[in-house]
């Protein structure tokens, strides 16, 4: 009774212009209503894949400022906000039960991974950290103390990478803990590097060794199983400090961002090995629009990875190639920087890059050629 009367009078009162612009504002959304499950054209996440999904939807964006030098497509956007930098920008976010298993993932680990794994998209760009954000959705299961370690982690990485926690948000959720990191980078016009600048006959690098954090991953799994079947079971984890460190506490490679500055190499395209090798290359011969071959017994597997693999019944090249969360740097040279790298350490020339023609090929130690595949890679 008493709410109708006033609201009407209200509304016929509005000036005609204000009318104009209310129903403007309020013109429906383009595209169907919300899927139902029963809906007859569903398509099922699963029949995209990630890669297919991004895809997907992110083709209706348009990019309305010409600051935006690089939208969606590479490990940072890159921003021109003026001045002789760019700056580049990338998320990653992190879920319980999907990307960590607190039953034995630290919390301390948890929140420096968040950070690394957004410090090594920066470093894909040949860019500097500089700035994160750091967003939480945390349940009651948690306790202040357990918040902390998980912060105490995030200042440890912040420490390392020299970057600066300048913001976020905290919110609750009911299933787990998510967090969500941004980074922000600055890098010099002329250093950015993006997927795209491949060319026949660059060198491929990769940089650390490959594989590692995905047996790690498989025998953090397989210990908790054996300690689920029976709790009076300890843990079988020794010698493999290497794998646990590089599944738990990957590290970004800023240390060779820094020393490609210093030996004047400027990689011709580059990202960070997070879903897998064969997937990063795949990446950037569609963006170069080039082929790659290379070779497996160039790959960069650590002993304590090859053994255990085996160990595991797993093949040391199949964990290389798709294992994943390695974070190491898989970048392209000129064949005329070679020199200034070939005494490097810690970077591994894997193979080269040639013509879209000739195909993405591994030659295998028995000197086959097999077609480089992101997932299901067959085995030959
Ligand atoms: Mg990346």
């Amino acid at each position: 009774m008493m709410n109708d009367v006033p609201v009407i009078q209200a509304a016929h009162h509005l000036p005609a212009t204000n009318n104009e612009s209310t129903t403007k504002n309020h013109q429906p959304l383009p595209g169907p209503a919300a899927p139902t499950m029963n809906q007859p054209n569903r398509t099922e996440l699963s029949a995209l894949g990630e890669f297919g999904l991004i895809d997907r939807l992110t083709q209706g964006v348009q990019l309305y400022h010409p600051e935006t030098r690089k939208g969606i497509g590479d490990d940072a956007a890159v921003l021109d906000l003026g001045g002789p930098q760019l700056t580049v920008v990338t998320t990653d976010m992190l879920l319980e039960g999907v990307h960590f298993d607190l039953s034995y993932a630290p919390l301390p680990h948890v929140g420096y991974k968040a950070v690394a794994v957004n410090i090594s998209d920066i470093a894909a760009m040949n860019a500097i950290p500089k700035q994160i954000t750091v967003n939480i959705a945390v349940s009651n299961r948690f306790s202040v103390e357990a918040l902390e370690a998980l912060y105490a982690g995030i200042n440890s990485a912040c420490a390392e990478y020299k970057v600066d926690l300048v913001g976020g948000d905290t919110t609750s959720s009911r299933s787990g803990l998510v967090i969500s990191v941004t980074a922000i980078g600055q890098v010099e016009k002329d250093k950015i590097v993006y997927r795209s600048g491949a060319q026949p006959n660059d060198i491929l690098c990769v940089t650390g060794d490959l594989g590692a954090a995905y047996v790690g991953l498989q025998i953090m799994e397989r210990e908790k199983q054996v300690y689920l079947a029976n709790p009076d079971m300890q843990p079988q984890l020794e010698g493999k400090d290497y794998l646990i460190q590089r599944q738990l506490k990957p590290l970004a490679r800023m240390d060779v961002v820094h020393e490609l500055r210093e030996l004047a190499v400027q990689p011709t395209a580059m990202m960070d090995v997070s879903d897998g090798l064969a997937s990063e290359i795949l990446h950037i011969c569609k963006s170069s629009a080039v082929g790659a071959t290379l070779y497996e017994d160039k790959l960069p597997i650590d002993g304590v990875t090859y053994t255990t693999a085996g160990e595991m019944q797993l093949d040391p090249t199949t964990c290389a190639l798709n294992g994943g969360e390695d974070y190491e740097l898989l970048f392209t040279i000129r064949q005329s920087e070679y020199e200034k790298l070939k005494n490097h350490p810690d970077v591994f020339f894997i193979g080269y890059i040639n013509e879209a023609a000739k195909g993405i090929n591994l030659i295998t130690k028995n000197e086959n050629r097999v077609p480089v595949r992101a997932q299901g890679w067959a085995h030959f």
